[in-house]
């Protein structure tokens, strides 16, 4: 089988004015996340990239080499240029999966991809507790997992989360606060597919946590593409017309 190709886009602003965020991610956000993607068996090349790359990270070159793109963002999501917006989107309706963490349900190409304001949702930094339930369990994305796992201090995210069904719940949410959310859910569109995981908050290490590293892993398995390619990915837009039978109904 094909090896992944990821590439992490970190947005990476926290880490440059940010001391606090510098403390608990030395090697940054993406670097994190790179040091436990890049000992994945079915990846062969993790590239790391951010709003202050060439093309705010986002060339042509690197999207189309792209098999799963990873994206982190929090406080700069206006910055990323709609043109770029457009480039990731037709990316992944031609087959690039997409893995988008934490406060990247505000970015544009979630909003894009759903159609709906991602960003509204509750939110509260109080550091409080979060258990993580599985309510998926045969789900890929489950694979390893428990019945639940514990997140020592978070950011909380509520809902009601203004997003279209999903197509899967893998994980809910609950905080110690009393609100619970839906923190892992899937959607495709087109030909590529979306996985959401929400914990994620710069000032905790949540990113070395195993259980939340085995997410992400099963995370990228999951939305990478199928290499087997179909006709949609092979011929674009259906233009055949002709009938496979002939047609005998008269009007
Ligand atoms: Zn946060």
């Amino acid at each position: 089988m094909k090896k992944i190709k990821v590439t992490i886009w970190n947005e990476g602003t926290h880490e440059r004015r940010d001391e606090a965020v510098q403390r608990v991610y030395p090697d940054t956000i993406g670097g994190a996340l790179k040091s436990f993607i890049k000992n994945m068996e079915g990846v062969s090349e993790v590239r790391h990239v951010s709003l202050y790359d060439e093309e705010q990270g986002f060339t042509q070159e690197l999207l189309d080499d792209t098999d799963v793109l990873v994206y982190w963002a929090h406080v700069s999501h206006a910055e990323v240029k709609d043109e770029y917006v457009e480039r990731i989107y037709e990316r992944v309706l031609n087959g690039m999966g997409i893995v988008l963490l934490h406060s990247a349900h505000a970015s544009k190409i979630f909003n894009k991809l759903c159609g709906t304001h991602t960003s509204y949702l509750r939110w509260r930094e109080a550091a409080e507790k979060e258990r993580v339930w599985n309510v998926n369990p045969t789900h890929p994305i489950a694979k390893g997992l428990p019945d639940q796992f514990l997140i020592p201090h978070t950011e909380m995210y509520g809902e009601h989360f203004n997003i279209p069904k999903p197509d899967d719940i893998i994980f809910i949410s609950w905080y110690e606060g009393g609100n619970v959310f839906r923190s892992g859910i899937t959607y495709t569109r087109g030909a590529g597919k979306i996985f959401y995981f929400s914990p994620g908050h710069e000032t905790f290490p949540i990113y070395y946590q195993k259980e939340v590293q085995q997410v992400i892993k099963n995370g990228i398995e999951w939305v990478a593409p199928a290499f087997e390619e179909t006709a949609m990915l092979k011929n674009g837009a259906p233009c055949d017309n002709v009938p496979l039978e002939e047609i005998k109904s008269v009007r």
